[in-house]
C-alpha cells in the first residue's frame, strides 16, 4: 500500500508506504551495495540504483479522494546513488576530488533525468551520514526522491523570494551571499566559484550553506570549474565537520535546487544545505519539543561564535584545496 495524504491545515503531503517497514536494518556479513552483489554488479565507480523499498513509484496504486480528506498516487521514484565501491570509506571528504566529481555528476544526470517529466514536481537529493541519523546501510551512499509535489519548505522560500523579487528587483539567495561575504562573520571558506557559511538563521549549531556564487537554478547549469570547485566545497566542508570534536560529525545534507517545472530563474538559487545533529563531542542537539511542535528552532550558542570554531579547523585541514579560509 502506496498513498499521498494531504494535510489540510499545514499544506504538506505525507508520503505512506507500507514497503519501507520491510526494509531490512543495519544487515551483518552483508551489504547490497557493494560490488559483485545481486544489484550492483563490477566495473562501475559510481552507480545510481532503483531504492528497493520505495515510497513513491509510477507503479504505485491510483487512488481518489473520497470525502473530506485528499489523497493521491504515490507517484514519482526513489533512488540510490552509491558514491564508491569501496565499502569502508567513511565521508566524502576521504574521496579524491575526481571521485568526488563523479558523485556530482551522478547528482546531475538524475536531475537531467526528470527536468522534463511532467510527473515530477520536485527532485530531492539528499546524504544521510552516521549512526545517530538513523542510516541503515553504512555504505557510502547518497539518495533521491523524485516527487510529485512540491515540499512545503520550498514552497515557502519561492513565495518569499517571490516578494522580495517583487520589491527589490533582486534575488534574495544572492543578496544573503552579498551580505554574508561583506561581513564575514560566518563566512567559513571561499573558492573562485562557491562560498561556504553558517546562516544567520542557523538552525543547527554547526549547519553549514554552499552556494554558487552565481546566480544558477539546477545543477545541470555548473560548468566544469563550478563543478569541480563544488566537490572542493563539499570536501572541505565535510572535512571540517569531521575535524571539529575528536569524532566523525552526523548529519544529513540536501541539494536545494529549484522545482523542476515552472520559471524560477530571477528568484530561485541552487545550493546544498548540511545538518550536522552534534552540538558538542558527545552531545546531540534533538529536534524536540519547541522544534517538532512550532518547526521553530532554538539555538545553544551564537552562530558567530561557531562560525569562529569552523574557521579555525578550516585553516587546520585546509592544505589541498582550491580556496582560502575566511578570518
Ligand atoms: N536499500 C536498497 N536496496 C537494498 C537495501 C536498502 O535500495 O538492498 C535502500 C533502503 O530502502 C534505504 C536506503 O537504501 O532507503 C539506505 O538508506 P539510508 O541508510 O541512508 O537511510 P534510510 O533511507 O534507510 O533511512
Ligand atoms: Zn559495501
Ligand atoms: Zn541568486
Amino acid at each position: 500500500m502506496r498513498e499521498l495524504r494531504y494535510n489540510p491545515l499545514t499544506g504538506q503531503w505525507i508520503m505512506v508506504s507500507s514497503i519501507r517497514k520491510e526494509r531490512r536494518w543495519r544487515p551483518q556479513n552483508f551489504c547490497p551495495f557493494c560490488p559483485g552483489s545481486e544489484e550492483t554488479g563490477y566495473n562501475w565507480d559510481t552507480l545510481v540504483l532503483p531504492n528497493k523499498y520505495a515510497v513513491l513509484s509510477f507503479d504505485s496504486e491510483n487512488v481518489k479522494s473520497e470525502g473530506f480528506y485528499r489523497k493521491a498516487k504515490s507517484m514519482g521514484e526513489c533512488g540510490v546513488i552509491i558514491e564508491t565501491p569501496i565499502h569502508d570509506v567513511k565521508d566524502l571528504d576521504e574521496l579524491p576530488i575526481d571521485q568526488l566529481v563523479k558523485v556530482i555528476k551522478q547528482w546531475i544526470n538524475v536531475t537531467n533525468k526528470y527536468i522534463n517529466d511532467k510527473r515530477i514536481a520536485y527532485l530531492m537529493i539528499f546524504r544521510n551520514k552516521g549512526e545517530e541519523i538513523g542510516v541503515s546501510l553504512t555504505h557510502p551512499h547518497g539518495q533521491y526522491y523524485a516527487m510529485p509535489f512540491i515540499p512545503l519548505k520550498i514552497r515557502n522560500m519561492i513565495q518569499n523570494s517571490r516578494n522580495y523579487f517583487k520589491r527589490y528587483n533582486e534575488c534574495i539567495f544572492c543578496r544573503i551571499i552579498k551580505e554574508e561575504i561583506k561581513s564575514k562573520d560566518r563566512v567559513i571558506y571561499e573558492n573562485q566559484n562557491f562560498v561556504v557559511f553558517l546562516p544567520y538563521y542557523s538552525n543547527w549549531p554547526f549547519e553549514i550553506h554552499i552556494y554558487p556564487k552565481n546566480h544558477l537554478q539546477y545543477i545541470t547549469q555548473f560548468n566544469k570549474d563550478q563543478i569541480l570547485d563544488f566537490a572542493d566545497a563539499i570536501k572541505l566542508s565535510l572535512n571540517s565537520l569531521n575535524n571539529l570534536f575528536d569524532r566523525e560529525m552526523p548529519y544529513s545534507f540536501a541539494l536545494i535546487q529549484a522545482p523542476l517545472k515552472g520559471n524560477f530563474s530571477n528568484i530561485f538559487h541552487i545550493h546544498l544545505e548540511i545538518y550536522p545533529i552534534l552540538r558538542d563531542k558527545d552531545k546531540i542537539k534533538y529536534a524536540a519539543g519547541i522544534e517538532m511542535s512550532t518547526w521553530d528552532f532554538t539555538y545553544d550558542g551564537i552562530p558567530e561564535e561557531n562560525a569562529k570554531k569552523l574557521k579555525d579547523v578550516c585553516k587546520k585541514v585546509n592544505k589541498s584545496y582550491r580556496g582560502i579560509c575566511i578570518e
